[in-house]
């Protein structure tokens, strides 16, 4: 019996929570730039939606959290992934007969996977996701990765780097499959328990091994672009070029196969450099895939394109490179109570305060003046109210201007337009300073 937080999960706690909201804030923000709007799918799904024939990822094969309720014969799963949930929707939902396609959409949210934890990761984890369902042409591949590349570049992460590749189509994929079959053939035996299955189920997948990563025989093996037909290739040098037109780096990884198996034509990642980040350096991932929204029973030939990033994984991305995307500006005022007789007149000057705006919070706990200071410091508060049987009597405040270390007592009506004059002529002054500081 334990009280302790699940392994692998984490607490996001209040002193950590603002550089989540920026982090969110931000994410929102380009994807309204973008034209891509918020979808909330279920945190479990009917596990056929995640276990699908033929899938021979890890992440469905070994790490899902399936489960199956005592009076109870339906299995549902909890979600690894935000990808299923979507198009599982969009299917449900008809959004595929909009006139305006692509339904673009983004998601947020936290995702289990069972896996062994360690740094960057963790069994609940969140992930942040666009997809852009119903079009394939190669701008919308475009589009999502310049999306992609826009948004960590905005947060500040310098040490990145685009990889990507292209899977080609179905009849690509299946001469490129023949290909590392028959090139695997006398190795296989030597390869992980693993990749012995991915040999049979999806010999793509061997270049994804994270244990036979170093072996001699991957190195010489097949290479997708020699498999490519005229189409596949045509669709991913129209995506290469725009990238080059738009100034975004890139790099072909021909052994970029991604985790999951439902992806064909572009495929791509983008990994911090940044040596904090050991094994776990992708950021970010995704890639076009065909088959998905027909197998939840929409239009044939119908497909999309998506990827996701892990919000911890980006956070520690920002940290290794020294971004904090903390700001806390601290409280505009706090409320000193100096006499309990005045608590009630305190609390209505409060409420004025909350009223116009000013982030403002007060003593609760009638401590010494000393120690309600001590608050007022730690809170980086603007002002600070003294308020006592005084001014409650005069229906006064007395204000304490910290940074210009000036005290007034004012009548309580003209509060408001003495903090609105005092806190934006503070502003202006620190502008100043920053030019100033910006020419030197
Ligand atoms: P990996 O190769 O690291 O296992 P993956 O291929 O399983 O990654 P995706 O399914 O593509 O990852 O998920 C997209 C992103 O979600 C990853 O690039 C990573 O940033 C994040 N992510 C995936 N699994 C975890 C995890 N267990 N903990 C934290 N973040 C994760
Ligand atoms: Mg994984």
């Amino acid at each position: 019996m334990s009280y302790q937080i699940p392994r692998g999960t984490q607490d996001i706690l209040p002193a950590s929570s603002s550089k989540w909201q920026a982090l969110e804030q931000t994410l929102r923000h380009f994807c309204y730039l973008y034209g891509f709007n918020e979808i909330r799918t279920p945190f479990f799904e009917h596990t056929n939606v995640f276990k699908r024939d033929n899938d021979s990822s890890d992440m469905v094969n070994k790490e899902m959290y399936t489960f199956q309720l005592a009076n109870s014969s339906t299995s549902l799963t909890l979600r690894p992934e935000g990808t299923a949930g979507v198009v599982r929707s969009f299917v449900e939902n008809k959004m595929y007969a909009d006139p305006d396609l692509p339904i673009k959409m983004y998601y947020m949210g936290p995702m289990a996977r069972h896996e062994r934890p360690q740094k960057g990761r963790l069994r609940l984890f969140n992930q942040f996701g666009v997809e852009s369902l119903g079009v394939k042409d190669p701008y919308a591949d475009v589009e999502v990765i310049v999306l992609a590349y826009s948004i960590l570049k905005a947060l500040g992460l310098n040490d990145i780097k685009v990889l990507l590749n292209t899977l080609g189509d179905d009849e690509s994929r299946a001469a490129y499959r023949n290909a590392l079959r028959e090139y695997f053939a006398p190795y296989v035996g030597d390869l992980c328990a693993d990749c012995k299955r991915r040999y049979e189920q999806n010999p793509l997948r061997l270049l994804d091994c994270k244990i036979d990563h170093d072996k001699e025989c991957m190195k010489d093996a097949p290479r997708m672009a020699d498999y490519l037909n005229e189409e596949s290739r045509r669709y991913f040098d129209t995506v290469c070029q725009a990238l080059e037109q738009l100034d975004i780096p890139y790099e072909i990884d021909s052994k970029l196969v991604r985790g999951l198996d439902y992806y064909t034509h572009t495929v791509f990642e983008i990994v911090s450099l940044n040596k904090e980040m050991g094994a776990q350096s992708t950021v970010l991932a995704g890639g076009r895939y065909d088959g998905l929204i027909p197998y939840f029973g929409g239009p044939e030939g119908m497909s999309g394109i998506g990827w996701a990033l892990g919000m911890e994984r980006l956070l520690i991305a920002l940290e290794a490179e020294g971004i904090n995307l903390e700001e806390d500006n601290g409280l505009d005022a706090y409320v000193m109570v100096l006499d309990k007789e005045a608590r009630g007149y305190a609390f209505e000057v409060l409420t004025e305060l909350r009223a116009y705006g000013y982030r403002s919070e007060m003593d609760l706990i009638g401590r010494s003046f000393k120690g309600q200071f001590k608050t007022v410091d730690r809170k980086h508060a603007k002002t600070a109210f003294l308020i006592g049987s005084k001014e409650m009597e005069e229906q006064s405040v007395t204000i304490k201007l910290l940074e210009k270390r000036e005290q007034v007592n004012i009548p309580v009506a003209d509060m408001v337009a003495f903090l609105d004059r005092q806190l934006v002529e503070e502003e202006e002054e620190h502008h100043h300073h920053h030019h100033e500081h910006e020419e030197e």
